[in-house]
């Protein structure tokens, strides 16, 4: 094979978009055969930092090529996007269709400066881009940004569609999963998956869409998720290939162009492992009460701690953090009494902070991207998930891997449930411990994470043979 251009279709959400990038460096980093391009959907509201960083790379000297598609001023979701978020994302991505085959024949097909199109690189959320790389007669691999063992609940949900006929209940109790060790209580299931806005059924879909392509990769490795894995080989019929190649994680910190200076200095001052980190992703906020709660369970914990908090985004639309005062947001007076022990911050540096040896343990909302981070610098979590599949990849963690410590395995963020400051004192006392199992654990898994990426690893080994498929597919098509 010469050369080989990929068209990436991310969703522009943070945690979608930067291992997508990743990935894509790493590839180019890898064989310089290949050539990438992403397509950038304007979106008028995914979180900002995602557009900034597609931004600040397309500015940068980066072999990269970002297009922008044009403004989606025509885009009607058919309802509110807070009925259910994945339902929202994929009309959104679905919308861009058109848009996204012109670009791809104007600058890749037609452009005789282009490499052959070897194929599309789509997010979860973009299935009905298999449609467009079929149009152009070449396959489409999916990039898959949650684990392989929610992949393989994925990839039940249509078969399961297909015996029961509705979306899963509270009351269906424990449930038997692919990909899982342990059944799962219903009460911990996603809110996707209880959606009947429309959110199950776009699921299900997408499930039932993603084996119609030629490869699915995998932002895992194969030592945390064996049962995943191996389940993902022997459970499903006529699977395309799957590649485990992560943690795909953006070490150089291109994707955090924040002010850290301040919070790392704050860090260095502090004595080794004495400093608990809370941070809920992107769109991880809560309302007062709760951020009470949390401030009384760190002044109860005694521990030192750091802090990000999300401002509450709006309802009608899925803006990231706007301008907000954090003395305004939280209790009176407890930035006042804790600036001895503890920092408060908006957004943060995640992957530096992780890394400071200050750092002991993570108050997380288990996005997959943070656990994949916390693994590899070895810190351990205490599992607070709120959205999307986080409940998931809690329950994963703590029940099925033995990696964090249980706060919570079913809170909603828009449940209401206020969680309160003695149950986080305590979990957070739990999870500082130095020689806790968890800890070994975690220890254990932050090794085997940095050889799975190494030469001669699980993940470096799958990433060639992804290569080797992606040119025999493209010789072959
Ligand atoms: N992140 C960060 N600072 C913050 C919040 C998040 O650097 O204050 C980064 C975090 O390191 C991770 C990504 O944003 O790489 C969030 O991805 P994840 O999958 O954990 O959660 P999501 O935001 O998609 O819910």
């Amino acid at each position: 094979m010469k050369k080989a251009e990929l068209v990436f279709i991310p969703v522009a959400a943070a945690g979608h978009l930067i291992p997508q990038i990743e990935f894509a460096k790493r590839l180019l980093d890898r064989d310089d055969r290949f050539s990438v391009t992403v397509l950038v959907m304007q979106s008028p509201s995914f979180t900002s930092l995602a557009a900034a960083y597609a931004k600040s790379l397309a500015e940068s000297n980066t072999p990269i090529r970002f297009i922008n598609l044009p403004p989606p001023i025509h885009f009607r979701p058919s309802q509110e996007v807070h009925k259910s978020l994945e339902k929202f994302a994929t009309e959104f991505a679905d919308y861009h269709k058109a848009s996204v085959k012109e670009a791809i024949v104007n600058h890749v097909v037609s452009n005789s400066n282009s490499a052959p199109l070897a194929g599309l690189v789509i997010d979860m959320f973009c299935t009905s881009m298999i449609d467009v790389g079929n149009e152009l007669g070449v396959p489409s691999y999916l990039f898959f940004t949650c684990n392989a063992a929610y992949l393989s609940l994925s990839l039940y949900l249509p078969s399961r569609q297909d015996e029961v006929g509705r979306e899963f209940e509270v009351f269906d109790s424990e449930l038997v999963i692919p990909g899982y060790v342990n059944p799962v209580p219903s009460s911990g299931l996603p809110e996707v998956l209880l959606n009947k806005n429309g959110g199950y059924t776009t699921a299900v879909n997408h499930g039932r869409r993603f084996k119609e392509t030629k490869g699915i990769i995998i932002n895992s490795f194969e030592e945390l998720e064996s049962h995943a894995v191996k389940c993902l080989l022997n459970d499903f019929d006529h699977l395309p290939p799957v590649y485990t190649v992560g943690p795909l994680i953006d070490l150089k910190g291109e994707s955090n162009k924040t002010d850290s200076n301040e919070i790392l200095k704050w860090l260095d001052n502090q004595p080794d492992l004495s400093v608990v980190f809370l941070c809920f992703g992107s769109m991880g906020s809560f309302g007062e009460e709760q951020l009470k709660e949390i401030a009384l369970g760190l002044e109860q914990s005694e521990h030192r701690f750091l802090w990000s908090i999300r401002e509450p985004p709006p309802k009608n639309e899925l803006e990231g953090p706007s301008d907000y005062k954090l003395d305004e947001l939280l209790p009176a007076g407890l930035l006042e009494r804790t600036k001895e022990i503890g920092m408060v911050c908006k957004w943060a540096p995640q992957k530096e902070i992780l890394a400071h040896k200050s750092v002991g343990g993570f108050v997380s909302h288990c996005g997959w991207n943070s656990s994949l981070e916390s693994l590899w610098f070895g810190v351990p979590i205490v599992t607070w998930p709120m959205y999307a599949e986080q409940q998931m990849n809690a329950f994963q963690m703590v029940k099925d891997l033995g990696v964090a410590v249980e706060l919570r395995l079913d809170y909603r963020s828009m449940s209401g449930e206020v969680v309160l400051g003695d149950e986080i004192a305590r979990a957070i006392k739990c999870v500082m411990e130095i020689d806790n199992e968890v800890r070994k654990k975690v220890r254990e898994k932050s090794e085997q994470s940095r050889l799975a990426v190494k030469e001669g690893g699980s993940s470096f080994t799958a990433f060639q043979r992804l290569i080797d498929d992606i040119c025999i597919n493209l010789e072959t098509n």
